[in-house]
């Protein structure tokens, strides 16, 4: 035994000896700063043009990261949340291999059920990377740019890039979470941005899990438990909900220990802004419900005041409510969550500039979804096939209706889910995290369009007193509440809620079917 573990010393440093000095390998680079007071950061990086060495954090052989990828230039859903994945590192040799564990089996139970579980579902290597040096604190260095571009972003579906050619546009490194940012050409030529955080997964924060229960839809971080014996509970859910505490928990009404707090991107533009904030911030009273005051912060990025310019959204210590001119009329409410916990660290919101048109058509045309309410899919078709009985077309002005009829010969099955068609990513999200896919803006599309069916003119419900103001030619009073619904909605995505599916039927088909009703 003894002897075994001395065998295992003398071939680690004798590993060790045959790299080169760290001084040599990091010739020319210089060490990224990022904090005021030179803290110790996660990684210690060091950079040269446009390559980048990192250094391993002390006891990096008990802790675990998440590496979360976002695709945020050159995209159509640029900035949307890609996919992220949580790695350990494991050193074989002059080696290190990048380890993802095995979460979707787990045992709680008895030893004899954890060992045999081990023995079945063992953990993963996405990838392996050289050890190029020992660095100044005696930890592994590697070879960053080329470990995130060539091994992480193939890893995570981000392939077809021509590393070689790649820019770094952002390093950073803080005690919690490495940011690393390239500018890079696809297959294509085109550039993309792809931004990478790496973060040490929060331990011992006074978080505890809360299992799901079938009344309220939360997304969920699941895993069978082989040492349940019970069919019924072998499978455990976590929801996924953020750290929110009572500052002082004796008081009937405190303030959070830690808010939760959304940033309003610089692209939002300047007139809605706070209608957006708006949105975000009528969560508060669900908190206040339960005693936390002011649970929710909302703070405008601004480019020309500079005001939280230094934050980046892809960076998983912001959660961002951000904007894209895109021409797509589309809002997305992902998070992440701790998938060992189900707590939420991050969230970034996507809506988009499509939403000022779509706004418009609601406010001056008649939309002829309401009538495609309840319709069949054979139906639909049918109308298709047949579109001089189609209903939607039939109130439709005649002008609408050519229109309506290109638009239908021009949309294939992905065009009508837009952010699945540019981001298949999306898909994985449905089955990992839950999907993110919300169909919350046809809800608000159908209401709006039965209030014009109901009135001659929308107008009719302005307010009273209202003094006419306009944004880009829609009625505020009808615009800004729409966005700051919209957000409202969006949010509570990120707050950990799904579509609350049972509590969506508000009548039983019985009272539905009933003489009274
Ligand atoms: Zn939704």
């Amino acid at each position: 035994m003894h002897r075994i573990v001395a065998l295992a010393l003398a071939a680690a440093s004798l590993a060790t000896a045959d790299l080169p000095k760290f001084d040599q390998v990091s010739n020319g680079f210089k060490e990224v700063v990022s904090t005021a007071d030179g803290s110790r950061p996660l990684y210690r990086i060091w950079k040269k043009d446009n390559d980048l060495l990192a250094e391993l954090p002390r006891g990096w052989e008990r802790q675990q990261h998440i590496i979360a990828a976002t695709q945020n230039r050159g995209t159509i859903f640029a900035g949307l949340q890609g996919p992220e994945v949580l790695v350990y590192w494991k050193r074989n040799g002059n080696r290190l291999m990048v380890m993802t564990p095995e979460l979707g089996t787990r045992s709680n139970g008895e030893q004899e059920s954890k060992d045999s579980v081990r023995r079945i579902f063992t953990d993963t290597m996405l990838f392996d990377v050289p050890i190029l040096a020992m660095g100044p604190s005696g930890q592994p260095v590697v070879d960053l740019d080329s470990l995130l571009l060539r091994s992480a972003a193939g890893g995570l579906g981000l392939g077809g890039l021509n590393a070689g050619l790649a820019e770094v546009v952002t390093a950073k490194t803080f005690p919690q979470n490495t940011v690393v940012s390239f500018d890079v050409p696809n297959r294509g030529g085109q550039i993309v941005g792809l931004y990478f955080s790496i973060v040490d997964l929060p331990r011992n924060n006074g978080y505890k899990p809360r299992e799901a229960d079938n009344r309220i839809g939360y997304f969920m971080t699941s895993y069978r438990d082989l040492g349940d014996y019970n069919q019924k509970t072998k499978w455990k859910r976590y929801i996924h909900r953020w750290n929110l505490q009572k500052r002082d928990p004796s008081l009937k009404m405190s303030p959070p220990k830690e808010p939760i707090i959304y940033y309003i991107e610089h692209t939002v533009p300047v007139r809605y802004r706070r209608w957006l904030r708006q949105g975000v911030l009528y969560w508060n009273n669900a908190f206040a419900e339960v005693g936390i005051d002011n649970a929710i912060e909302v703070y405008f990025q601004d480019k020309q005041t500079g005001a939280h310019m230094d934050k980046d959204p892809e960076d998983v210590r912001y959660s961002f409510i951000r904007w894209l001119n895109n021409d797509v009329s589309t809002a997305i409410g992902p998070s992440r969550a701790n998938p060992l916990t189900g707590e939420i660290f991050d969230a970034d919101i996507v809506l988009t500039d499509g939403w000022i048109r779509a706004y418009w058509g609601w406010y001056y045309e008649d939309s002829p979804d309401i009538v495609a309410e309840g319709m069949s899919p054979d139906l639909r078709e049918w109308y298709d096939a047949n579109p001089h009985w189609d209903p939607r077309l039939l109130v439709a002005s005649p002008a609408r209706r050519a229109e309506l009829i290109d638009a239908r010969t021009s949309v294939t099955a992905d065009a009508a889910e837009p952010a699945i068609a540019h981001n298949p990513d999306l898909y994985g999200t449905c089955s990992s995290a839950g999907c993110t896919q919300c169909m919350a803006a046809q809800g608000l599309a159908s209401h709006m369009a039965f209030a014009g069916l109901m009135g001659e003119d929308l107008a009719m419900f302005a307010p009273e007193g209202d003094d006419g103001a306009q944004l880009d030619g829609i009625p505020e009073w009808f615009v800004g509440p729409l966005f700051a619904e919209l957000v409202c909605h969006e949010v509570g995505h990120t707050l950990g809620l799904r579509h609350n599916f049972k509590a969506s039927s508000l009548y039983t088909h019985e009272q539905m079917n009933s003489e009274e009703f």
